[in-house]
């Protein structure tokens, strides 16, 4: 054990899941590659999804951070604050939803937190629908609605948690369905229980569930649910925590594989769009953003330094078509791992769109999750220089790729090359 994890060890909470036997300390990046503290490089497919939309230290954003930090940090919101003002703006334009109004916050727990807390006082109902297998966060309203019980560390809530079908379809009841058939038994899911409780507040749902294994749902489902929930009044918030800002390559947002009866009441996001630095929040309709009846601030949710990032990154994205990027290097790497999963028993399903791609582990010749083979394909790709992510379910046995979202055709090829070989020592 290095003496870096032996201090980790002392000091930090016993419930921080590292990534790897001997824990890696990555001490520099630069575009789509990262060095450990042992001078190793790696090609990371995975940091895209946690901090780095964009690039590993670019200068765009280097420049706009050293710059305000050298100018100004103060209250996010007790006095003007430009740069807030202006990325509140774009953001408001792009998200689709009718006179937007854009809070924001550090983190995505708090993005979600301030989803519940919006939609349980405009609704007067503290009872909330969320998605089997979903995260949402580790706040103790987050935790409680969070279906994926590895991260939910309470069974305790100040909210009334009810969870919908629709989040996973690898295996279970409705594995077997098509898409229309699916959609149809998830919808009579939702209506039964709408038949048998208070009326909910609203339906929190990732568009791709992002910790729970980059599941992807048929397209359309949320629309269809989206119909039910406006014969209720019920709303629809889309946590794109992780599938926002072109990740999926087809859209911007997640929620446009669904957009079918229009965009969501409220949308939270977080991680990338800072680069690193600490931007969440949430968008929501006037009506819904103004329904508080007494102030509320946040001292850190957007800062002048955050923001000047936020902003940076944001216009880096847009000029250099990085969704569109997404969606052809996206395309390809999908194109690849697929070919790999044809020769390969163990690798169930290649899922995902664009750059959020899932690809799901089994025991070979059965349907159960492979949890270990999950693990040790991790390792064996960090041994070839490659860092990747996993999750899924209650069993871990879904690897995630999610690089930063200016990935080279020749980084896809190299990276999926490293992965094939990692597969292929496993099985
Ligand atoms: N929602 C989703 C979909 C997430 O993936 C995450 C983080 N994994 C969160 C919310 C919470 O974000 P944060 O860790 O920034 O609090």
């Amino acid at each position: 054990m290095n003496d870096l994890y032996s201090r980790h060890r002392q000091v930090m909470p016993d419930w921080l899941a590292l990534y790897y036997d001997e824990p890696l300390e990555i001490t520099h990046g630069e575009g789509r590659h990262v060095w450990d503290s042992a001078g190793n490089k790696y090609l990371d497919f995975f940091g895209g999804i946690l901090t780095t939309m964009t690039a590993h230290a670019l200068p765009e954003v280097t420049k706009a951070v050293s710059e305000q930090a050298g100018r100004i940090i103060h209250s996010s919101t007790l006095y003007l604050n430009r740069p807030m003002v202006e990325l509140a703006e774009r953001i408001a334009q792009m998200s689709g939803i009718p006179d937007a109004r854009v809070f924001f916050t550090t983190s995505g727990t708090e993005a979600n937190d301030t989803a519940l807390l919006l939609a349980t006082a405009y609704r007067r109902s503290n009872t909330i629908l969320a998605m089997r297998n979903s995260y949402h966060g580790r706040s103790f309203s987050t935790v409680g609605i969070t279906g994926n019980r590895g991260w939910s560390p309470t069974s305790l809530s100040p909210l009334q948690t009810l969870y919908v079908h629709g989040g996973v379809r690898t295996r279970g009841p409705f594995a077997e369905l098509d898409d229309r058939a699916f959609i149809d038994a998830c919808v009579a899911d939702l209506k039964d229980i709408l038949g048998h409780t208070r009326p909910p507040a609203a339906l929190i749902a990732e568009p791709i569930q992002g910790v729970g294994g980059f599941t992807s749902p048929p397209d359309g489902l949320y629309a269809a649910f989206r119909e039910v929930l406006k014969e209720h009044g019920i709303l629809w918030i889309a946590d794109e925590v992780q599938t926002g800002w072109g990740r999926t390559g087809d859209h911007f947002w997640g929620w446009q594989a669904h957009a079918r009866s229009g965009p969501p009441d409220l949308v939270t996001f977080a991680k990338g769009i800072g680069n690193g630095t600490s931007i969440g929040g949430v968008i929501a309709r006037a009506e819904i953003m103004n329904c508080l009846d007494a102030n509320s601030i946040s001292t850190f949710g957007g800062t002048q330094l955050t923001m000047a990032a936020g902003l940076a990154n944001l216009t880096y994205l847009l000029e250099h078509d990085l969704q569109g990027n997404a969606r052809r290097v996206g395309g390809l790497l999908i194109e690849r791992l697929r070919a790999v999963a044809a020769q390969l028993p163990g690798v169930r399903e290649v899922r995902g769109r664009g750059l959020m791609i899932g690809v799901e582990l089994v025991r070979p010749g059965t349907d159960e999750a492979d949890p270990q083979a999950a693990a040790a394909v991790l390792e064996a790709a960090r041994e070839g220089g490659l860092l990747i992510g996993k999750g899924g379910g209650h069993n871990t046995s879904a690897l995630r790729i999610a690089p930063p979202l200016s990935l080279t055709v020749a980084e896809a090829e190299e990276g999926a090359a490293i992965l094939d070989r990692a597969l292929r020592s496993t099985y």
